[in-house]
């Protein structure tokens, strides 16, 4: 079996598990108690802040544990746009390729009378700094623009955004949810204000993430209740999953350069083998990307047969987000960068990384190019590019 869909999510590490476990097991206390069982819940959550606030090169308190990157996004986007309602600043500048938890979140907030602009992320999927300050407004209260891309793991370049936002100031959120353990990120030097990032994508528990937010950034909460996480989430706080993520992260980071050249190495060695297969296309940039992600199109196929026939392979992949797959829209990433409905159907992601073997490249290569050219086989839309009938657009 070969789990190539990390984008989607990733095994927890041996070391979260040990630490989850053992926090259950022993450190089951309320961190709102006064006895000691809850004071040392209440210090393993307090230890988790100040790791996870570390390897960003945050402060422990502006770090907020949330249930994970949709949650993050929500509170980040509706707290900027709080902020800047009170103000009378009701424009919003986002990207045409940001997650879902973004994306609808904006569509709710257009509907309760705040304007969005969404730019255009390009053919290579990438959004221009220029463009982000062109659009900037009188009235922008924020800019969101995620770090890397789920579905096509290009990265932003989120420093020179950041900056141009710290220039006009215009607080900047990134729903750095792919980037957080994979890349190199200071919330500092990367002039942000605001963070998301989830557990289950770096090796640690899911449903469980944070946000950052700057000193001086006013987050408001979504959950009425108790005054856990100082007053900006309610509920008794998830101490395992947070210990758990806490060191599923540091020890990302702690491999994080090592790690990064040998898969960086094995995707350039799975883009070059797929891209033997004729008409067939890299979607995105192809050196500003996740050091794992490997996204195509290929013509002439539907990506929901391409992952099955994998699947009986052993093969595990993603076309598309995985909130996306179930669904006969095409994705909106897709899309964005310019790929044409058929063509977009036709897409497959693989997700690798450090532990995704040189043989386990070559079994995906093999396996890929045998199930596309057999479903071109018996594809309609194959046939007539082949007779002429249609022109090939990759
Ligand atoms: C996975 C993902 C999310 C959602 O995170 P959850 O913890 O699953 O809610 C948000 N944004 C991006 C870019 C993601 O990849």
């Amino acid at each position: 079996m070969i789990y190539a869909d990390n984008a989607a999510t990733t095994k927890m590490s041996n070391e979260a598990v040990r630490v989850m476990v053992s926090v259950m097991e022993e450190t089951y206390g309320n961190p709102s108690s006064l006895y000691s069982i809850g004071q040392r819940a209440k210090e393993v959550l307090e230890q988790a802040r100040a790791d996870v606030a570390s390897v960003i090169g945050a402060e422990a308190k502006e770090i907020t544990f949330t249930s994970g990157g949709s949650e993050a996004d929500n509170q980040a986007i509706r707290s900027a746009a709080l902020l800047g309602a009170a103000k009378g600043k009701k424009h919003i500048i986002s990207s045409a390729f940001e997650h879902h938890a973004v994306l609808h979140t904006l569509n709710k907030l257009a509907g309760e009378g705040f304007e969005v602009t969404l730019l255009p992320v390009h053919e290579n999927g990438i959004v221009v700094p220029k463009e982000v300050e062109e659009a900037i407004r009188e009235d922008t209260c924020l800019v969101t623009i995620m770090f890397a891309n789920n579905e096509i793991g290009t990265i932003q370049p989120i420093r020179e955004i950041g900056s141009i936002c710290r220039s006009k100031g215009v607080l900047f959120h990134t729903d750095a949810v792919q980037a957080v353990g994979h890349l190199p990120i200071n919330v500092t030097e990367d002039n942000i204000d605001l963070l998301s990032a989830s557990g289950h994508k770096f090796h640690g528990p899911k449903g469980v993430g944070f946000l950052y937010a700057r000193k001086g950034v006013r987050l408001s909460s979504l959950i009425e209740g108790g005054a856990q996480e100082r007053s900006k989430r309610a509920g008794t706080e998830n101490v395992p999953g947070i210990a758990a993520m806490a060191a599923a992260l540091k020890e990302s980071a702690a491999s994080m350069e090592k790690a990064s050249a040998v898969t960086k190495a094995r995707r350039d060695r799975l883009i070059a083998g797929l891209s033997e297969i004729p008409h067939a296309a890299l979607n995105g940039d192809p050196d500003r990307r996740l050091p794992g992600n490997v996204s195509f199109c290929f013509e002439g196929i539907e990506g929901e047969s391409l992952l099955l026939l994998l699947d009986d392979k052993g093969i595990m992949a993603s076309s598309g987000s995985a909130c996306t797959s179930g669904s006969l829209d095409p994705s909106h990433v897709l899309l964005a960068i310019g790929r044409v409905h058929d063509v977009a159907h036709g897409s497959l992601r693989l997700t690798i990384n450090e532990e995704t073997s040189d043989a386990d490249i070559e079994s995906i290569i093999t396996a890929v190019k045998e199930v596309v050219s057999y479903l071109r086989g018996f594809s309609p839309v194959w046939r007539d590019l082949t007779e002429g009938k249609a022109k090939h657009i990759l």
